[in-house]
Order: structure tokens, then sequence, then C-alpha cells
């Protein structure tokens, strides 16, 4: 349970990094649209300062934080009832993120399963930024007081950081100032499989695009790469137990399960010895029939740049009201002269 005293609030955030793809659709976005509607103050933010930790263009940066502006939006987050914004814009991340460089442990850097996946073979030549994220993540987070963070499997470690982070600051000024964040992992596909190999998870960053399923690909798209998705040569198992050890075929289903909002034992109990070709047209349908409208939102939203940024300039302005004060108080328990 998340600590009594502070008020239920949601934050998450995307990275402008590339492409929206299904993973984040169904292990966010979509997620953070079906939330809505719960009364709890919810903040989502396009978080620039973590796409930089690895080399981004800036043409293509500003291009990408708009057009996950519009994912957002296309996905139905509505900007009057959440808080949308870009994370540069706020600058109170940044600040306290500083101080969490200096409350976290170059040690549990090190260990984080990110930064061994991104940094890969040659560490040495990472960015700094790189291996500071968790904090800035924690940063993110904390800087709202937010005590639920929606976010799909793979974030769960960092939000381990964050708790860790916080009880560390909360030990070491001997307050209780910092709230203990739950993740909330949920759904049939918290972790949707990279579709060439369903030992990794589908990721923006990817250079291979047939990876993935991106929000912005059209029908055709869409039927290819599902159609060219690797599987194995059995057909689909009578129970959800024979999805064991079948990495590929387990992934279809769950996302199955997750467009069509049921559950993995109902989409084997109806496809039941169906050989995976027939399984993935009727897919391909089902995705296309949900995309098709979010990309076609997002297209539309595409065409008006300059209202995009006044919605992130109208959501900065209001997380600022809530960041600046945190933030102020943190300072004053760490000892900061405030003149
Ligand atoms: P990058 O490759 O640049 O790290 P990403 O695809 O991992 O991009 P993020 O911006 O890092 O996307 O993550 C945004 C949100 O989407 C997070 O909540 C994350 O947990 C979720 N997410 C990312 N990939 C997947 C996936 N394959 N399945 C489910 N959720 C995902
Ligand atoms: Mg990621």
């Amino acid at each position: 349970m998340s600590d009594a005293k502070f008020t239920p609030r949601v934050f998450s955030g995307i990275q402008p990094s590339g492409d929206l793809h299904l993973g984040n659709y169904l292990g966010a976005l979509k997620r953070f649209a079906d939330a809505q509607n719960q009364g709890i103050l919810s903040i989502y933010c396009m978080v620039d300062l973590h796409a930089i930790t690895v080399w981004q263009d800036p043409a293509a940066l500003t291009r990408n934080t708009r057009e996950l502006c519009a994912g957002f939006i296309a996905s139905g987050i509505d900007p009057e009832k959440s808080i949308l914004f870009n994370q540069s814009q706020v600058p109170e991340h940044a600040q306290l993120a500083w101080v969490f460089n200096c409350v976290a442990r170059m040690g549990w850097m090190g260990r984080m399963t990110q930064w061994k996946d991104k940094s890969g073979k040659n560490a040495e030549a990472a960015s700094l930024g790189l291996l500071a994220y968790p904090a800035l993540m924690a940063a993110d987070i904390l800087v709202y007081h937010a005590t639920h963070v929606p976010v799909g499997e793979d974030q769960k470690q960092h939000l381990e950081l964050t708790r860790d982070i916080a009880a560390k600051f909360n030990h070491d000024y001997g307050v209780e100032f910092f709230p203990m964040t739950e993740p909330v992992i949920e759904g049939a596909a918290t972790r949707v499989m990279n579709l060439q190999d369903g030992t990794k998870k589908m990721s923006k960053s990817d250079p291979s695009d047939k990876t993935r399923i991106n929000l912005t690909d059209d029908a055709d798209a869409i039927a290819r790469k599902i159609k060219k998705a690797k599987t194995d040569p059995d057909p689909l198992p009578e129970t959800a137990e024979g999805l064991e050890n079948r990495p590929e075929a387990r992934n279809l289903v769950n996302i199955w399960a997750a467009l069509a909002e049921t559950t993995v034992d109902d989409v084997v109990a109806q496809n039941a010895g169906k050989m995976f070709g027939y399984f993935k047209q009727d897919l391909a349908d089902l995705a296309v029939e949900k995309l098709a409208p979010i990309s076609g939102e997002m297209a539309r939203l595409m065409q008006d740049p300059a209202e995009i940024d006044r919605i992130l300039g109208r959501g900065a302005e209001r997380a600022r009201e809530i960041a600046a004060p945190i933030l102020a108080q943190t300072y004053d328990i760490v000892g900061m002269v405030r003149s």
C-alpha cells in the first residue's frame, strides 16, 4: 500500500526517442486513458531530457516530442483533465535530479538492466546521463509526490530504485517527505515482445522497423509485420499453459488479449488448434481496427504544431505549480539558503 498521508496522484512518462509502438500503447498509453476517469490527478510527461541520454537528431527530437503529444491525445488522454507537457519545460525535474544524484549510489545505477542493455559492450563510451537516468526518473515522479506510476514491466526495476532513493533521502534527512511510490503494471500486455525475437522487448530505439508495430503504420504495414512475425511451427494450444516456453506465440496471444480487452485464457479457448497463419490474419485485422483511428487522429493533430506547443506550454505551467513548492521544500530540508 502507498502512504496514507499522500494524496493519490499518478505520474508517467514516455521518451520522444522514436516512433510510438504497440508496446507503448498497450503497456502505457491505453492504460492511461482507461484510468482517466478515476478522479485522481494524472500527470503525463514527454521525457525529452531522458531521450538525449542517447544521441537524438535535434529536428527529429522536436518532431518526435510533438508526435508523442499527438499520440497521447489520440489515445484518449484529455489535456484538460490530465496534465500533459514535456519535461524540459519544467526545470524542477532536472533540479531535483541533481539532489537525487547525490542520494543514489553508484552501485545501484550499475545494476540497472536498462543501463546494461543500452550501454552494451562499450559502457566506457556511454553518456554519464544514461547511467544517471534512474535518478532523473525518480525526480520526475517524486517532484509531484506521485503515489502511483503506471508503466510496462521493463520499468519495474527503476520504480524499485525510485523507492530506494525516496527511502534514503527520508532516512538521511530524518523526514517523511517523499512517498513510497507504487508501480502499477497491469493488463495482458505489460511486456510486448520484439516481433522478430521473442526474448527482447519491442522498443522505439530498435534500429529495425520490422521488430515493432508503430502507431503511425498504415494497414498494409501492420498486416505485413504481423504476417512476418516470428512464430514456432505448432498450432495454438488448447490451454494457456501450452504457451509456456513459446515466447513468440505467447506474445501474439497477449497482444490479441490486450487489444480485444479480454484474457489470454479466452483467446486460447477461442483459437485452440488454429494454425498461426490464420491467427495472424485475424490478429492483423484486429490491430488495424484498433490502431487506424489513433494514427488518423495523430496525423490530424500533427497538422497544427502550434496548437500542440500551446498544449505542452499550458501543461508545463500547471505542472510547475505542483513541482516548484515541492522542490523548494526539498532545498529547505537539504539546507540550501533561499533569499
Ligand atoms: P526506448 O527504446 O527509447 O527506451 P521504449 O520503447 O522502451 O523506448 P519508453 O519511452 O522507454 O519506450 O517507455 C515508455 C513507456 O512504455 C514505459 O511505461 C514503458 O514501460 C512502456 N513500454 C516500453 N516498451 C514496452 C513494451 N515492449 N511492452 C510494454 N510496455 C512497454
Ligand atoms: Mg525504454
